[in-house]
């Protein structure tokens, strides 16, 4: 039989999401749960697929079950396509697997054309409905379809509504709509050179391409990569009757959530315009009316609106974000999903179904998304500084956090200040899809226009960026790049804060203070602990870092740079000496300097860390980030060291290196200079020794030995510290136990772990070197080049940031089992960034790592990643 492409809304159900997108499933969902939609069928995501393949061709075969659909969808709404007397139209949406909101277009009112327009017009005697529907219909279908620009409608409306002398849409009669129907034909037909296409059969099959097309267009692309969704999934076409909102006042359409997205408030919230189709309510031109309203409006409606909500969310036992139509007084679902939210109604939403019985603790943790946690981590307006500023206005608080910085008047802007490291604010009128990449550059996003479903709001919630919407006391001149508030102009030089939870803006910059994990936040917290096996530690290399990683619930120091401990001002001489020095005596003499600093550095670590574990990684500088540079700084460290600034800047050139990263680092170091190894070696058990004195802490230091590629580099390394910690230990007649062990991060060690893991006694793995190591490209560089790859579909991920399983995590699986067959309780964890990288996390718990470490602000998305990880795949 013929592979099916195309099901009938009655066919499917809501398991079906890969094959018929998100919003397809739930429609045929919502079909068999006999809520009322209006009916149709749903294009597969493997027919996009398909087109792709064929080289971006729809296939005759799709067509031709469109087609026959088509009949079917006939018969059940005994309607025609293109019949002049009972005309049928449609909608044709998108739905890919993962919501996209505002990456991928819709077209309204298809069907029409000069004959069923008519009709309609006859049909429901509001011929002003009939052309509304045909101008909407001839503009999206242009726009979206056909690429002619849709600000050249606009600027047709705007004209004759200025001649009318009116301001508003619905203020146009049929007459005005039918002319200006005349004029977008021939506005097309100028852009286009063609006349406008009448035939819907053709209107349909443009428009499922059309669909299939956005799926590839720029802005997708760049939504997928953030959230990412992989290009193979393709995205699915929902053909479905058209029901209007706009047929006068007793239609309607509008949006809902079953709680609040933004609080997390267990409220039907939600707003709607009466006399209106879709995009009017999210494009922000008209501000809706709350949905509160619709109980006085129409309290039958309101009634059964209500009925409908609480089923859905019982059904899908999560909150649901639904759009609905009024036609003439009846109700209609249009569409239904798992509704975006902001990170603190996520939290509250999760602990709330729990405790409403309606989730398992299990199931509740699979609700929020990790990378949401971030925006709860950063920091929000510091209480005086707020209590002592005024607004200069109010907007709507569409997504929460603070922001400050200046004002960016463009995407485009926005993206270029903030990549050269200013931090901006977004100011628009309203926000359009093409503004994605300034709205992720940008530290907060302000609009003019626009309401708590508006573009902007819906983006910067699911972005977790501060968001103030719709505040129309701004007057914003685009094109002079000036806000003017209350008679005050703010420019590109001016700072602005925003605070997403009140909607409140200041004309000024405002101090931020660091966030705490408590309420909602906590609860959801200690059940991820409860559930997760895998441990989570950070990298931390100060007593500060270390503090707040084990606030935000951090079980020991996976990775402590000592490098990092050698950038103070107050150090780096001693360091550089240590560098440049020609004999072991010179050499030492920088060493004796550094030691007590060490000390005390890992003395701070044991006493915040208490009897956690920490993980000590001796030096791996690349050498040129501590080498002095100018010669001011050569002639003062000649002057220190006593030697002539020639003789300096000699040993300085002979020390360049080409490639730093694969230079003299790691523990090539100590094979050349052992004082190095030792001097580190004596700090961390000195340190281990004084913290046990003075607070009775048992610290089990854990030395770690970086960049070791061949198992006779890491026993000489080892034999160093052994020897220089038996000493230590004698000297000071007390019993210490420590662990040497190594980082995994050049292949040749993964490859050989079975021989490594004889001297290892933990490995952890440096998946950023790994990384840097497999693939062959510079981690320092690759970010130049990167781009090229993404744009050509080479890779779709940074693999930086997101571990590649396939490729590096075959060398951290394969290191791993091998390390566990010699040493059968070897430790294992993981510290490059990957260990908070959520998909990552779930990787080293699926192949039985004991802990990943990461920075500490990404220690509750590790927490929360690893139980998300056994829920799903237990161990
Ligand atoms: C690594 O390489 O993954 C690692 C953690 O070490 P560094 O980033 O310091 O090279
Ligand atoms: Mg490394």
């Amino acid at each position: 039989m013929d592979k099916k492409f195309v099901y009938l809304f009655s066919e499917g159900n809501a398991s079906m999401k890969n094959l018929l997108g998100g919003k397809g499933a739930n429609l045929a969902e919502m079909t068999s749960l006999g809520i009322p939609v209006p009916q149709g069928f749903t294009v597969t995501t493997e027919a996009c697929n398909k087109y792709y393949e064929d080289g971006k061709v729809i296939a005759q075969e799709v067509i031709n079950q469109i087609e026959s659909k088509m009949k079917e969808l006939e018969n059940i709404t005994g309607k025609e396509f293109g019949n002049v007397e009972k005309p049928l139209l449609v909608s044709v949406r998108s739905g890919a697997r993962a919501s996209m909101p505002g990456m991928m277009d819709t077209i309204l009112n298809l069907g029409l054309n000069d004959d069923t327009v008519e009709a309609m017009a006859k049909l429901t005697g509001n011929p002003r409905f009939a052309y509304d529907s045909y101008r909407r219909f001839i503009q999206m279908f242009a726009d979206v379809v056909m690429g002619v620009e849709k600000r050249l409608f606009e600027d047709l409306m705007d004209k004759m509504k200025e001649e009318k002398g009116v301001h508003l849409d619905t203020d146009l009669d049929a007459d005005d709509l039918k002319k200006l129907v005349g004029q977008f034909m021939e506005l097309y037909k100028k852009e286009k050179g063609e006349d406008f296409p009448t035939d819907p059969k053709m209107q349909l099959i443009e428009s499922v391409t059309a669909v299939f097309r956005s799926w590839d267009n720029p802005r997708a692309n760049v939504y997928r990569r953030l959230n990412d969704i992989p290009s193979s999934w393709g995205t699915a076409v929902n053909v479905q009757e058209m029901v209007f909102g706009n047929k006068g006042e007793t239609s309607g359409t509008g949006v809902a959530f079953s709680r609040n997205p933004a609080t997390g408030e267990n409220k039907v919230y939600g707003e709607y315009l009466m006399n209106a189709q879709g995009e009017d309510v999210v494009a922000g031109i008209r501000t809706p009316q709350p949905i509160d309203h619709l109980e006085e409006q129409m309290p039958e409606i309101y009634k059964q609106f209500v009925d409908i909500v609480n089923t859905l969310e019982k059904h899908y036992k999560d909150m649901q974000d639904m759009e609905f139509t009024i036609e003439d007084g009846k109700l209609y679902f249009l569409q239904t999903r798992n509704g975006k939210r902001t990170a603190q109604a996520a939290l509250k939403i999760a602990v709330d179904l729990v405790e409403e019985g309606m989730n398992t603790k299990e199931e509740a943790i699979l609700k929020v998304d990790p990378k949401q946690l971030d925006t709860l981590l950063h920091p929000a307006f510091d209480q005086e500084g707020l209590d002592n500023a005024t607004p200069i206005a109010k907007g709507l608080p569409a997504s929460p956090g603070a922001a400050c910085g200046k004002i960016a008047f463009t995407a485009e802007e926005a993206k270029d200040r903030a990549a050269a490291g200013e931090k901006v604010v977004l100011v628009r009128l309203e926000t359009s899809p093409e503004d994605i990449e300034g709205m992720v550059a940008a530290e907060g996003i302000l609009t003019v226009r626009g309401g708590m479903t508006s573009h902007a709001a819906v983006v910067a919630r699911g972005m977790g960026t501060c968001c103030v919407a719709g505040c129309g006391e701004l007057k914003v001149d685009e094109v002079n790049k000036t806000v003017t508030v209350n008679g005050k102009t703010y420019t590109s030089n001016d700072y602005l804060s925003l605070d997403g939870s009140t909607g409140n803006v200041y004309g000024e910059a405002l101090n931020t203070v660091a966030p705490e994990i408590s309420g909602h936040f906590e609860t959801l917290m200690n059940w991820a602990d409860e559930i997760r096996a895998l441990k989570v530690r950070a990298n931390a290399d100060s007593p500060r870092d270390a503090k707040q990683a084990v606030e935000f619930g951090a079980e020991g120091i996976g990775l402590c740079r000592t490098e990092h401990m050698f950038f103070a001002e107050d150090r780096i001489a001693a360091v550089r000496e240590m560098i440049v020095s020609k004999s072991e005596e010179q050499r030492r003499k920088a060493l004796d300097k550094i030691l007590p600093m060490q000390r005390e550095d890992f003395i701070g670590l044991y006493e915040t860390m208490e009897e956690r574990p920490v993980t000590i990684r001796f030096l791996d500088p690349p050498l040129h980030e501590f080498l002095p540079q100018i010669d001011e700084e050569i002639k003062a460290l000649a002057k220190e060291m006593g030697l002539t600034f020639e003789e300096l800047k000699a040993t300085i050139e002979s020390l360049h290196e080409f490639n730093p990263m694969m230079g003299h680092r790691g523990c090539r170091l100590a094979v050349s200079y052992p004082e190095i190894a030792e001097m580190q070696t004596r700090a961390v058990i000195e340190a281990a020794i004084q913290v046990k004195n003075n607070k009775g802490f048992n610290i089990v230091p854990e030395i770690m030995i970086p960049l070791v590629g061949e198992i006779k580099e890491l026993k000489y390394v080892k034999d160093i510290v052994v020897a220089t910690a038996k000493k230590v230990i004698e000297e000071n007649g007390v019993e210490l136990d420590y662990q040497v062990g190594t980082m995994i991060e050049i292949p040749r060690a993964a490859l050989l772990a079975d021989e490594i893991a004889k001297e290892a006694e933990f490995f952890s793995f440096g998946t950023n070197d790994l990384t840097q190591m497999t693939f062959g490209f510079s981690r320092d560089d690759a970010g130049k080049f990167l781009q090229d790859y993404y744009e050509k579909k080479i890779y779709e991920q940074d693999p930086f940031a997101k571990l590649d399983q396939s490729g590096v995590g075959q060398l951290v699986q394969m290191a791993a089992e091998k390390g566990k067959a010699t040493r059968a309780n070897i430790k294992l964890g993981i510290c490059g960034e990957h260990g908070g990288d959520p998909s990552s996390v779930e990787f080293c718990h699926n192949i039985g790592l004991n802990y990943v470490s990461c920075s500490p602000f990404r220690v509750p998305l590790a927490r929360l990643a690893a139980a998300q990880a056994q829920v799903k795949n237990k161990r």
